[in-house]
């Protein structure tokens, strides 16, 4: 390990404090091996994303927030609702709760 975990070991970038899986972590950053010893020991999700395609090991990230500290918008305006399983605004019924809100959006002003 080498420097912060708030600076990238690689780039030397900032580092926003994040997750990967450790499978796949020890394969990118280990050689694979579990005990094996990390080239640039903590690196950004960035870097860790160009070792992981440079070495030919895992390609198409998906990135998210586990702390989220917005009201997100759901519900496009024509009506598709955020699907989190499939990742994609879907056609679907509009949520109560969403209709709900909408409405007491319009009468708060
Ligand atoms: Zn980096």
């Amino acid at each position: 390990m080498s420097g912060s975990e708030n600076t990238c070991g690689r780039c030397a970038g900032h580092n926003p404090t994040w997750t990967a899986p450790s499978p796949l972590w020890n394969e990118v950053m280990r050689g694979g091996d579990i005990n094996g010893q990390e080239s640039y020991g903590v690196v950004c999700p960035s870097c860790f994303a160009a070792l992981a395609e440079e070495s030919g090991i895992a390609f198409r990230w998906r990135f998210y927030a586990q702390d989220v500290r917005a009201e997100l918008q759901l519900v496009t305006p024509s009506g598709r609702v955020w699907d989190d399983s499939t990742w994609l605004f879907v056609q679907g019924e509009t949520p109560w709760w969403w209709r709900a809100r909408q409405r007491s959006r319009h009468t708060e002003r």
